[in-house]
């Protein structure tokens, strides 16, 4: 017989068969999960929650993902792109409300007009709020020297998910061409750590072909590279997508959602200090979900900030929640649904994440 869920959670320390164990949790076993996850998110975080105001400020994208409503082939699609000065308007917004800042997130592409346009939006940000709001970007794989550039324009975090560490998987759900390397996306993300960003990655949970030993290898894969942050959530699929064929394969939605929460719960435990954004993906799937993830361990909410007109376009997935609602609305709907889940969010701070703080303090000794 293996080893009971309770002796599992005295360890310090988990082997994959372990990982495995706690993803199957159910019942009283799950209860006891979340119970640790929570104490300690309470102990090393407190019951608070930072905000990420999001600016999706482009759905143009230069990839063909099969999973992503953004994908490139997608023609059903109107596709969309802000101007400076809506993106900054957003960026005003999130200063004004005392966010401490906000996400720039995009479709992929890569060009020195791309390189250029952001760099000049960063001082413009940097700018507007007097160096105060903080930028995390979210704009894919780019070359170390745009990443460098980006970082010395003031950008600070960077969040590039992984979507899978196990490499058949990341070949099945991408085409399989120099656009889509599973190794350049590895190597992108020990760039940016190496140039100093606080550094997320995150996967999606309940993917076609995915097993439960895939997600105890992606908990490895971020255990070891030593991540700052983590944004993950639930696939959902997408009718206009080629990942489409395999829905009859799929987990109900149900499942995949409480398996997210198991991944938030196990990764809390394993890396104490980091943040953990409760995604935007959880509440497509039950109303109170983000809430949900607040309260076995995610720390990060990301309210979404892109003007009302645009959100429509930025489909990932179906059934993508909130794309009517004005940022304003976002915000008084966010504060209350936070409250409900007994903790308190903290206006005015960057909310680094305390495990780079830590990372940096050992690295500067040695
Ligand atoms: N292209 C940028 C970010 C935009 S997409 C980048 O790669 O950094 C943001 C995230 O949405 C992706 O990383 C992916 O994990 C998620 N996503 C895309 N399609 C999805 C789907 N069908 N279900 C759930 N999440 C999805």
């Amino acid at each position: 017989m293996g080893k009971s869920l309770k002796s599992i959670l005295e360890q310090e320390a988990f082997t994959k068969e372990d990982l495995v164990t706690m993803l199957r949790s159910e019942g009283i076993e799950r209860t006891l999960l979340f119970q640790k996850s929570s104490e300690i998110k309470e102990k090393y975080i407190g019951n608070k929650v930072w905000f990420r105001g999001l600016i999706e400020f482009s759905n143009i994208c230069g990839k063909d993902c099969l999973y992503c409503g953004i994908r490139k082939g997608n023609k059903n699609l109107k596709r969309y792109n802000l101007s400076d000065d809506e993106i900054l308007d957003a960026a005003r917004f999130a200063y004004n409300n005392r966010y401490g800042s906000i996400a720039l997130q995009s479709g992929e592409l890569e060009s020195p007009a791309v390189t250029d346009r952001i760099e000049n939006l960063l001082h413009r940000i940097k700018e507007l709020s007097g160096g105060e709001l903080g930028v995390t970007l979210s704009v894919g794989e780019q070359e170390p020297e745009v990443y460098k550039k980006w970082y010395d324009a003031g950008a600070h975090r960077y969040l590039l998910r992984i979507e899978s560490t196990n490499k058949e998987l990341y070949n099945k759900i991408h085409p399989n061409n120099k656009k889509h390397d599973f190794q350049r996306r590895l190597d992108c993300l020990k760039s940016l750590q190496d140039i100093g960003y606080q550094t997320g990655t995150g996967v999606m949970i309940g993917l076609p072909f995915q097993t439960l030993e895939d997600l105890a290898g992606d908990l490895m894969y971020m255990r070891d590279f030593n991540i700052d942050m983590c944004g993950m959530g639930p696939y959902i699929e997408h009718a206009d997508t080629p990942l489409i064929v395999h829905a009859d394969k799929l987990l109900p939605l149900r499942e995949r959602f409480d398996l997210t929460l198991k991944m938030i719960a196990i990764l809390r435990i394993m890396m104490k200090d980091i943040n953990i954004v409760a995604t935007t993906a959880l509440q497509a799937i039950d109303p109170i979900g983000r809430e949900k993830a607040v309260k076995i361990g995610a720390n990060i909410l990301m309210p979404n900030i892109t003007p009302g007109k645009y959100r429509d376009s930025y489909k990932l997935y179906d059934n993508k929640p909130c794309t009517d609602d004005s940022a304003e609305d976002c915000q008084s709907c966010l504060e209350a649904r936070i409250s409900l889940a007994d903790a308190e969010v903290v206006y005015g701070e960057w909310g680094d994440s305390k495990h780079f703080e830590r990372r940096q303090k050992t690295k500067d000794k040695r």
